[in-house]
């Protein structure tokens, strides 16, 4: 186990700021998500840690030493990739054998390693397949074992599980965070997937153009984000963002009710909503609208369970509350978050 710290890390490919001055700190055994969009800077920053990419600047520290300059295999981290990049002409055994094989150790010795994470990960069925003849899942779980025999500080991991298909990484999510947490290993992990990384982090680190916009646990970004950029990116759909004149108002479509349902009775913030389409899904309903005093072409969407069986006619004005304590205030300029009082 170890913590990782970048300090004013930075990197330019030419004129291109892919990483621009950011400053990060894990906690010891901590599961840390870096998240954003496409083209953001996370995988650059992780390539960083591992001593894949020299920085343009700054530092890069494990377990509490500058790396800056050292090669990847003695920063004691290992990395697995979307593609694992495992050996599909070795059997499963050799892949996880391979590293250790270049570190020189014995036979036995390897053996033994192979079977311990073998065993840790549940693939000790599998030890003399080949590959291809393995579930997306399995494979994910022989490039986990082989980054784990090791014995790194530090697990470094880049969108893992994007290959897998939607029921199977689901599972493989809780797979991966179970092992995680047994062993103990601090670990970063990259995805551009919010439900991966509000379900997975102990922490969030949301980036965007190369800078971390917020650091916080899922519940802090998702009910109190830094800014406007953190409660957009956040949410499915996003908060609604409302031009206010000196400042914007932001509420999420969950905290949008009709005002009978509103509880305690009478509570919230009072705003007419002129519905134009509902979206019915099964467990809940999406209705669209505008928000009367606030511009036309803001969209405005309210998320109803589908136990809110209140009936909402189309192309008419319907009382709506946002709940109490649920809206948020960003400045229009720079959108960052007001805090209520100092409004
Ligand atoms: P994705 O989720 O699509 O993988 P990302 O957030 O991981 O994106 P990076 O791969 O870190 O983003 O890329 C950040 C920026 O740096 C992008 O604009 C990318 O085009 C640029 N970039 C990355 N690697 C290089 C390189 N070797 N040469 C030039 N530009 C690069």
């Amino acid at each position: 186990m170890a913590v990782v710290e970048v300090r004013g890390i930075t990197k330019h490919f030419d004129d291109v700021k892919a990483v621009d001055g950011v400053d990060l700190r894990s906690e010891e055994g901590e599961f840390l998500v870096l998240l954003g969009p496409s083209g953001c800077g996370k995988t650059t920053l992780l390539r960083m840690i591992a001593g894949l990419e020299p920085p343009t600047d700054g530092e890069v520290l494990i377990g509490g030493q500058v790396v800056n300059g050292l090669p990847p295999r003695v920063r004691q981290i290992a990395m697995v990739f979307q593609s694992y990049a495992l050996y599909p002409h070795m059997t499963v055994f050799k892949n996880i054998a391979f590293p250790l094989k270049a570190e020189g150790l014995d036979a036995k010795a390897r053996e033994d390693k192979v079977q311990w994470a073998a065993k840790l990960l549940d693939i000790d069925r599998l030890l003399h397949r080949k590959p291809r003849n393995l579930s997306g899942g399995e494979r994910q779980r022989v490039a986990l074992a082989r980054a784990l025999v090791r014995e790194p500080s530090v697990f470094l991991l880049d969108e893992p599980l994007s290959n897998l298909d939607a029921k199977l990484r689901a599972a493989a999510r809780d797979d991966l965070l179970e092992f995680q947490r047994r062993v103990g290993i601090t670990a970063i992990y990259v995805t551009h997937d919010q439900v991966e990384a509000m379900g997975m982090g102990d922490r969030i680190a949301v980036m965007n153009q190369g800078k971390i916009h917020q650091l916080g646990t899922p519940a802090e970004v998702y009910d109190r984000p830094q800014d406007t950029f953190v409660a957009t990116f956040l949410g499915s759909p996003p908060m609604n963002l409302l031009d206010h004149g000196d400042f914007l108002i932001g509420f999420r479509p969950e905290h949008f009710l009709p005002t009978v349902v509103a509880e305690p009775a009478g509570s919230g913030t009072p705003l007419v909503f002129h519905v134009n389409r509902v979206e019915f899904l099964g467990s809940e309903r999406y209705v669209y609208g505008i928000v009367q005093g606030y511009p036309e072409n803001t969209k405005v969407i309210s998320m109803l369970p589908s136990t809110v069986a209140v009936p909402l006619a189309v192309d008419e004005n319907h009382d709506f509350v946002v709940v109490p304590g649920k809206l948020r205030f960003f400045d229009r300029e720079t959108g960052q978050r007001i805090e209520e009082q100092a409004l």
